[in-house]
């Protein structure tokens, strides 16, 4: 069944339509000229996590495209919730999207609508589940991150997706799972959608995220890690490193925690650490009120 035809809600504008009938125009705005923004939520036994958190970025991620979303961060994981009892599910991936509609055709859009969109599907697993957790295949991309000068990378915005796809697409065909994008400087960057994390001598090294989102999930992997006293070190990674790293793993809200065994010619061995926050995520996601009862 193709995507645009499934059953059940889409909350578009202020309502629930039906997921078929969540339409929009060829001449949108966000369409032609990428003046998009979007979120990648995962829900665990009915509850978002960290669902103001994504909110939060999701409105930031406009006014960074210079526009206001027309809803408050309440009126929007409102919305998220009761979409996600709508459609019955207690574990899902959640979409929202703010876009500029199609009142005006051109660079400029000053007219243009400020639209909102939350779908909400079942993605249980976004690697192939069997490869999981042996540890995925990256290529290294040819795209890099560009130079926070050049795009607004603080930004979820669709433009920057753009070189994901072509270099995700360029993975797959060379039968990789992703691609790892180095950036602007040639320093290791993170894969097409996670952070990624190396493990050297019981100590996690991660790239300072100065060009790329700092992931609400690599926020939280660093703090557990942390919680289990393991050292986490944020710093510029150059690529010629890799060989010195045991174990490698990517995380984002799709991805949760994935272990990572091959990126280009570089070889990593799921280790402790890794099955440890692959574990310890695990954990976290679930809601904390079944404890508190
Ligand atoms: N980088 C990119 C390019 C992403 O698309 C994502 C997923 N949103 C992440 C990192 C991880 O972010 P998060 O943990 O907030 O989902």
């Amino acid at each position: 069944v193709p995507f645009d035809q499934l059953d059940g809600e889409i909350w578009m504008n202020g309502s629930f339509v039906p997921w078929k009938d969540a339409k929009i125009h060829v001449l949108t705005h966000g369409l032609h000229y990428a003046s998009s923004v979007f979120e990648g939520e995962r829900a665990y036994g009915g509850e978002v996590f960290k669902l103001r958190e994504h909110t939060d970025r999701l409105i930031e991620s406009g006014r960074i495209l210079g526009f206001e979303i027309p809803y408050s961060a309440d009126e929007i994981d409102a919305a998220t919730t009761e979409l996600l009892k709508r459609q019955g599910f207690a574990d899902a991936y959640i979409r929202p999207i703010a876009w500029r509609g199609s009142e005006m055709m051109g660079v400029s859009a000053q007219k243009n609508r400020i639209n909102v969109a939350i779908a909400a599907w079942v993605w249980p697993s976004y690697f192939d589940p069997e490869q999981r957790m042996k540890g995925i295949r990256l290529d290294l991309a040819q795209y890099r991150r560009p130079d926070p000068m050049t795009a607004p990378s603080r930004a979820k915005a669709a433009g920057l997706y753009m070189i994901c796809t072509i270099s995700k697409h360029a993975a797959e065909a060379k039968g990789y799972a992703d691609a790892m994008m180095l950036d602007w400087r040639g320093r290791v960057a993170e894969a097409t959608g996670a952070n990624i994390f190396f493990v050297k001598d019981g100590a996690i090294h991660t790239p300072d995220p100065d060009c790329f989102l700092n992931g609400i999930t690599r926020q939280t992997v660093i703090g557990l890690a942390r919680r289990r006293g393991i050292e986490v070190i944020e710093r510029a990674i150059m690529p010629e490193e890799l060989s010195g790293f045991s174990e490698c793993f990517i995380c984002g809200t799709a991805a949760e925690v994935t272990p990572v065994a091959e990126i280009a010619d570089w070889r990593f061995t799921p280790g402790d650490i890794t099955r440890r926050l692959v574990e310890d995520y695990a954990a976290e996601v679930q809601p904390k009120r079944a404890a508190a009862e």
